[in-house]
């Protein structure tokens, strides 16, 4: 069986994978007067899109493999609940990634995988502010900043060069200590002797309720959603075919796959083997009220972040390397809460909602974002491992030049599918 996608035509596009990337694409290349199918198997913004920290991180440039964090990682790992975990039954299937991400924190590549991270960071601030004005959802962005936070002079002193690097690309921030501290974020445990405040960093009300919005925007333009599983997407004569779990097909003008941690086979159908893993992240939800947080604060020595959003008190972060299947540890949460409530001597804890989420990553902390090689007709947007909210919207932008065939707003070679 061939369906059209809502009738017929080269000029119609399916998007497979209803996260913030997928609806995002969705929603610009509808305003762009393309006609759109998006197709997710769970429904829209039912995975790891719903739970995050709610960041628009735009000033967080460094990618994650890093020379500090091949310092850290030894420490960090002996600690089961710590920032930092292979689960046992995993550490032999993440070994190739391991040997990716350690040759990315070499410093010739690390420097090289952060100017392109500022490059796209640059893009994803301008766009998001033009997407959310276009979509309608400008008001559920709060513009607070966020307080990285500090227990010691050395930790503070050891954060500098990557500040430093910042500062040369125009990001700007604010070291400030003591008492000073406390006016931004009173009730803090004293132990945060320093701390870094970043007003240009921004945060969503709640990131499954932005998704949604958008969603809603998009289906106001007249795009459609379809709850299905894609099988393959297969190379057509013009264009791509998608084939159903259960055994329908659809013709496409253009596919683009922005599965999340979930694309990894599909672009292997294509011909490309693109070393995609997950960062496993952890986090509990409070009730509203669970504390005054003025503004989202980060624990950079402990790997997790505390958020205000609509739906209450984000308390999450960590790493766990651990696949898609193994079931979820939920003593991660528990163990974040126990930090916060001991780093915020007032939060309750109570009441709580645990989540974990699969973080599409690269090794080298960048996306993927290109034409598959088995056909121009598909393109690939995801793989945004810590940023893919922050950096929705200027993955939407590059999707769209490459569907309308126009020279990219930014180089794509950093992005490349086959750059491993
Ligand atoms: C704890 C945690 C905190 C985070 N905090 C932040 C933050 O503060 N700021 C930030 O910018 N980022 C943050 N992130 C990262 C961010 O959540 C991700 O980068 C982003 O959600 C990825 O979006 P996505 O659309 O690519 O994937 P997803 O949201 O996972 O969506 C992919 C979708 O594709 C669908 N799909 C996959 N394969 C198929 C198929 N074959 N057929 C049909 N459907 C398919 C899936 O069902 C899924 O719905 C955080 C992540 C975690 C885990």
């Amino acid at each position: 069986m061939s369906e059209g996608v809502q009738g017929s035509g080269r000029g119609d596009i399916v998007v497979v994978g209803a996260g913030i990337i997928g609806i995002t694409a969705a929603f610009r290349l509808q305003q762009a007067g393309r006609r759109v199918l998006l197709i997710d198997e769970r429904g829209v913004a039912e995975a790891t899109s719903a739970g995050n920290a709610g960041a628009l991180a735009f000033s967080d440039v460094m990618p994650l493999a890093s020379p500090g964090i091949i310092r850290k990682a030894p420490k960090w790992l002996l600690d089961p609940l710590g920032p930092l975990t292979i689960r046992p039954g995993y550490a032999l299937k993440i070994a190739p990634w391991l040997w990716h991400f350690y040759q990315a924190s070499l410093p010739s590549r690390f420097w090289h995988s952060m100017l392109a991270q500022v490059t796209l960071m640059r893009l994803a601030r301008t766009e998001m502010d033009d997407l959310a004005s276009a979509a309608g959802v400008a008001g559920m962005i709060r513009s607070d900043g966020v307080l990285e936070l500090y227990e010691s002079e050395a930790e503070w002193k050891r954060s500098l060069p990557g500040w430093q690097a910042r500062q040369s690309e125009g990001i700007g921030f604010r070291h400030i200590k003591g008492e000073e501290i406390g006016a931004l974020q009173p009730g803090l445990s004293p132990r945060f002797t320093h701390a870094t405040f970043v007003p240009g960093w921004q945060t969503v009300s709640d990131p499954r309720d932005f998704a949604k919005a958008l969603f809603a925007a998009f289906e106001q333009l007249g795009g459609a959603f379809r709850q299905a599983k894609v099988d393959a997407i297969q190379p057509a004569e013009s264009g791509a075919d998608l084939v159903l779990d259960g055994g329908g097909r659809l013709r496409a003008g253009h596919v683009v796959l922005a599965g999340g941690a979930w694309s990894r086979p599909l672009a292997a159908g294509l011909g490309d083997a693109i070393p995609l893993e997950t960062e496993r992240g952890y986090n509990t939800t409070l009730p509203p009220g669970a504390f005054d947080l003025k503004r989202q604060l980060t624990f950079g020595g402990h790997g997790f972040v505390v958020t205000p959003l609509t739906s209450g008190i984000r308390v999450g972060g960590a790493v766990e390397l651990g696949g898609l299947e193994l079931k979820p540890n939920f003593r991660r949460s528990e163990a974040m809460l126990r930090k916060a409530s001991s780093f915020l001597p007032g939060l309750k804890t109570e009441g709580g909602r645990q989540w974990m989420g699969f973080r599409p990553s690269l090794p080298d902390s960048l996306p993927v974002i290109g034409r598959a090689t088995a056909s121009p007709s598909v393109i690939y947007a995801f793989g945004h491992g810590h940023l893919g909210l922050t950096q929705s919207a200027a993955t939407a932008r590059l999707v769209v030049d490459l569907i309308l065939g126009r020279e990219p707003t930014i180089s794509l070679k950093p992005f490349r599918p086959g750059r491993f």
